[in-house]
């Protein structure tokens, strides 16, 4: 009962946040976020043994930290004495097993693997879960009467998601390890009103049979393309809106007027400068809300653009032309049965990342079509052995036909290059 309590004023703090936000001025952004940041040093940074060493109410002291450095340093950055190994172990279990309900210590973890190659791993409390929920529906979804049906189309499912179910929203989740066809019957079904899933799914689902009519259609994980947001827009008559989420947080949603703003209501974004006259940055979070596993300074390899022009919607939060950088092909391969079966990039990725830790870098291209290579660093033998059977159960699972592999040494580079991990060079 009192956690149910706990919860639910989790939720409407969240929710109030996302209404709030909408309608501040740039200098009342910059106030809260101090104000918010001096709290969260005081409250959350202070208990944990990485960040405590900083005594000082002034974000610029703070380290900047990518993901290698968050993820080696896990142990001591979060706040609840967790096991980096523990909850890795946990994570990979229920990717495999696609099970998603165990807990490590009564928080949720989750895997992820992001445009910077290795894995990075979550963990979240029920409260950061249902406060992150009351944000999202507060920033995407009026307040209605009407129950909102959600349809979300992901990789793995995780306990984050799940806990939408019950407030205000009725919630379901399609595996896409099942295929989209596999889901029709089910989609049909449930009549989502709204639609949830990365943009080249998206497309796949308008060019399907369905009978669905979502009210707001909304891309996640990925760049939406602007030949799949045509036809996405198309088949819904409606407009794509945009969700750009990742481990690190919810940076980043669509505004009423269509464009996309970050969340500078409940994260801090500096910006690392790529190429300032075209206003290309690389994003630097400070996640004001994540109690369990502290983001601070955590810069991402995802390439934005800043729009400097204000918006129509009237919010003063930072308005993004663009994300370059999640742009990964899908792949395709012969099925058993003969016909061609797409195999989303999110598998490869997720396979190559669970495959070892020591992997820094990777490159797949699909060069023909049964021949894949793999550029990968550090090249070893047993990473070699890892990935070429974590591939074959993949394969086996989609019921496509394995690959010829080639395998390669790739350096380690930075640079303002698309990272695209997964590249299909051949056509047809
Ligand atoms: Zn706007």
């Amino acid at each position: 009962m009192i956690n149910k309590v706990k919860r639910l004023l989790a939720f409407l703090k969240g929710y109030l946040l996302a209404k709030r936000g909408k309608h501040l001025s740039r200098e009342k952004i910059d106030k809260m976020q101090l104000k918010a940041f001096n709290a969260f040093r005081r409250n959350v940074l202070v208990k944990s043994s990485f960040y405590s060493l900083y005594s000082t109410d002034n974000l610029a002291q703070f380290p900047v930290i990518n993901k290698a450095i968050h993820m080696n340093n896990f142990d001591t950055i979060n706040t609840q004495e967790l096991v980096k190994k523990d909850a890795l172990n946990i994570a990979i279990q229920s990717e495999r097993s696609r099970n998603f309900k165990p807990e490590y210590k009564g928080f949720s973890v989750g895997l992820s693997s992001g445009t910077s190659g290795n894995r990075g791993l979550f963990v979240v409390s029920e409260q950061e879960q249902a406060q992150w929920v009351g944000y999202i529906i507060g920033k995407m979804l009026p307040l209605s009467i009407k129950k909102h049906r959600v349809a979300f189309f992901l990789r793995a499912n995780n306990n984050l998601y799940q806990s939408a179910n019950g407030l205000m929203i009725s919630f379901q989740f399609f595996d896409l390890i099942n295929g989209i066809s596999a889901n029709i019957d089910e989609l049909n079904n449930f009549s989502p009103t709204l639609l949830i899933a990365p943009g080249s799914v998206l497309r796949r689902i308008a060019q399907s049979p369905t009978r669905i009519s979502p009210s707001r259609v909304i891309a996640v994980a990925e760049v939406l393309e602007h030949e799949d947001r045509q036809i996405i827009e198309q088949r819904f008559n409606i407009k794509v809106e945009q969700i750009y989420q990742c481990t690190e947080g919810f940076l980043a949603a669509s505004c009423s007027a269509g464009n996309l703003h970050l969340n500078e209501d409940t994260c801090i974004i500096e910006k690392q400068w790529l190429d300032k006259s075209t206003g290309r940055f690389s994003p630097i979070v400070t996640d004001l809300r994540r109690t369990t596993q502290p983001v601070v300074r955590y810069l991402l390899d995802d390439v934005l653009i800043e729009d400097t022009t204000p918006c129509e919607c009237g919010s003063a939060m930072t308005r993004i032309k663009n994300i370059e950088g999640r742009c990964d092909d899908v792949l395709k391969f012969k099925g058993i049965t003969g016909a061609d079966v797409d195999v989303f990039s999110d598998y490869i990725r997720n396979t190559i990342i669970s495959s070892s830790d020591e992997i820094e870098h990777y490159k797949l291209t699909q060069t023909d079509k049964n021949k894949v290579l793999i550029e990968i660093h550090p090249l070893k033998p047993k990473i070699i052995n890892n990935i070429t059977q974590g591939l074959d159960n993949l394969c086996l699972r989609l019921s496509v036909i394995s690959p010829e592999y080639t395998f390669k040494a790739i350096p380690l580079k930075v640079g303002m290059e698309k990272q695209r991990r997964v590249v299909r060079l051949c056509n047809g």
